[in-house]
């Protein structure tokens, strides 16, 4: 199946009930996909959001509760959004998590949490998701990675790494799919305000006695020469862009959208 088909194409978003995941999804239906959502939250409110993407694009909407943090789980999502929507064209590995701390203190199960979440999650979906593509001759993997797969900060270590290894998954892929038209690449935001980066600053107020503004300035815009912060929308518009044909060519990649943090 390729891009001329006249059929719906369909899009499976881990993560897709917040922040950069809910704005690709929402970008995505809105490009004709039928989409399937994941992830966290009030049931009722993700219900809310279900029905009013479905009411705003008329594409097929559906959420799956899927907790990514297991292998079968990751696999059972795929092969789901694949039976309800019968193919799966672009897969979106968006769901991760960040924990702060020197390494010293960094909690063992956070450690596990944010590999298994942010790192081996893709891996699982993308396992699971391949075959089909292999055998459609179509598919466009986005791994959302980060300004961290490319430069470090102290007290992310878990995140660092993940993101680092999320590249690696990205470019090996990108390799295999290259002769089935299966395309891999990943974003890489800079700091972006979601609920993630939201949570991350009344802490750094405490641990670094500052303000909030100080912090967003200091901190958090410190690194991104636009001293502006990404929108979902910058990221969701080039998720949307990389499964269109002029985008074919592109495999293997780390898109940076980060105001030029890793141009330094
Ligand atoms: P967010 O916290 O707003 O959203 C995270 C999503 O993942 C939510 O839908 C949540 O319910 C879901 N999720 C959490 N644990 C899950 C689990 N175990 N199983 C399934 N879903 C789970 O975060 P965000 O900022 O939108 O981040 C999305 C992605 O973008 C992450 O991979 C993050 O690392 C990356 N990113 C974010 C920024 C940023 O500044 N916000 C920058 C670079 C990269």
């Amino acid at each position: 199946m390729g891009e001329t088909d006249m059929e719906r194409r369909a899009a499976l978003i881990t993560g897709s009930t917040s922040g950069i995941g809910l704005g690709v999804a929402r970008a995505l239906a809105k490009a004709g996909f039928d989409v399937t959502l994941n992830g966290f939250g009030d049931r009722e409110a993700i219900e809310t959001l279900r029905a009013g993407l479905f009411a705003e694009t008329g594409v097929s909407v559906r959420y799956d509760a899927a907790d990514l943090m297991g292998p079968e789980a990751c696999a059972d999502l795929v092969r789901a959004a694949i039976g309800a929507h019968g193919r799966l064209d672009v897969l979106v590995n968006n769901a991760g998590m960040q924990h702060v701390a020197p390494i010293e203190d960094f909690p063992v199960e956070k450690w596990d949490a944010i590999l298994a979440l942010n790192l081996s999650a893709a891996f699982h979906t993308i396992r699971a998701a391949m075959g089909a593509m292999k055998a459609a001759k179509y598919g466009r993997i986005v791994n959302i990675a980060s300004a961290h797969a490319h430069v470090a900060s102290p007290f992310k270590s878990a995140y660092v790494a993940a993101k680092h290894g999320l590249l690696g998954l990205t470019k090996t892929v990108a390799l295999e799919g290259a002769p089935f038209n299966v395309r891999c690449n990943a974003i890489s935001p800079g700091y972006v305000l979601t609920p993630l980066v939201e949570n991350q600053i009344p802490d750094t107020m405490k641990a670094r006695g500052l303000s909030r503004e100080q912090v967003i300035n200091d901190v958090l815009l410190a690194a991104q020469p636009t001293k502006q912060f990404v929108r979902v929308e910058d990221v969701a518009g080039l998720a949307v862009f990389l499964t269109t044909p002029a985008a074919d060519q592109i495999n293997g990649a780390s898109l940076s959208v980060d105001g030029g943090w890793t141009a330094q």
